[in-house]
């Protein structure tokens, strides 16, 4: 009788008992750090307040990319940084300025920019990708500049992140030469309007090289900030190819900061150790090269 009830009070526990949370490395695979951030000189998150959060959080290695691309150039090149022990992946941004969102995939002065900017490179080295780059209206994956910018990823090597639908990514695919089997995008938000898990599926396994970040995804989590069952099904189906980001669009995002990393924290602990690693931090060392943090 005594072992039954023993049994019966360990399999309650274990029902109820939160996982702990990750406590590794993160890697934050889709940050800005826009001008209002540091209001053109230092405030109000200026380079020591943003890399204090990222300390505090674990996170080990950013992709930078901001509008303009000074954010991410002063973040490379702060000696801060290095002391912060954070290792800066600089994107080219495509947007000098808001009015750019619309209209990049048409807009040749855009290609010369990143060309430009390509060839100056980084403090931090040189330029790893293009984008984040956004489509609301998936047919504009097909604008002239969307077209030779895919197809001068892919000759250079560089990592695209792309803020798009399903349908876009099957477009943007299309571009370069080898349509989309050496092709390095990251899908920011993995589909922010919420394009089915199946769907997501479907894409993965037709481009190999596809990643998928996890910021604003719709019905990733549920009770208590746990991964919903189909989610986690498809992290695990395919763990080497998601990434965590904060998406820092907007100052409020640096202000929460703190809590969006806890949160990939929780549900990352309910992963099995392997896998919450890889997504926390290895996909991302993967895809750019970088050792593990001390
Ligand atoms: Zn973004």
């Amino acid at each position: 009788m005594r072992l039954q009830i023993f049994i019966a009070l360990a399999f309650a526990w274990a029902s109820t008992a939160a996982a702990a949370d990750y406590a590794g490395p993160l890697f934050d695979a889709h940050l800005h750090y826009n001008e209002e951030a540091w209001d053109g000189r230092s405030g109000p998150h200026p380079v020591p307040d943003v890399l204090a959060r990222m300390k505090r959080n674990g996170v080990r290695a950013i992709v930078a990319n901001s509008r303009p691309n000074d954010g991410t150039k002063s973040l490379a090149q702060a000696p801060e940084t290095r002391a912060a022990g954070v290792t800066v992946v600089p994107f080219v941004r495509l947007y000098r300025n808001r009015a750019d969102y619309d209209n990049w995939f048409r807009d040749d002065t855009i290609y010369d920019m990143v060309q430009a900017e390509l060839a100056r490179g980084t403090a931090a080295g040189p330029f790893r990708g293009i984008g984040e780059f956004h489509l609301y209206d998936s047919a504009n994956a097909n604008g002239p500049v969307a077209r030779k910018l895919m197809a001068l990823a892919e000759e250079k090597d560089l990592v695209v992140l792309a803020h798009v639908d399903d349908t876009a990514i099957d477009l943007l695919m299309a571009h370069p030469p080898a349509k989309g089997q050496k092709s390095r995008l990251i899908w920011a938000h993995t589909g922010i309007g919420g394009a089915p898990a199946a769907r997501v599926d479907q894409l993965f396994a037709r481009y190999p090289l596809l990643m998928g970040e996890l910021s604003y995804r719709p019905g990733l989590t549920c009770e208590g900030g746990k991964l919903c069952p189909e989610w986690r099904a498809l992290l695990l189906k395919y763990p080497t190819r998601f990434l965590i980001g904060s998406d820092t669009w907007v100052n409020q995002r640096w202000q929460y900061y703190d809590e969006l990393m806890k949160g990939y924290r929780t549900w990352l602990g309910g992963l099995p150790p392997e896998a919450a690693r890889r997504i926390a931090w290895d996909n991302g060392a993967a895809l750019f090269g970088l050792k593990a943090p001390q």
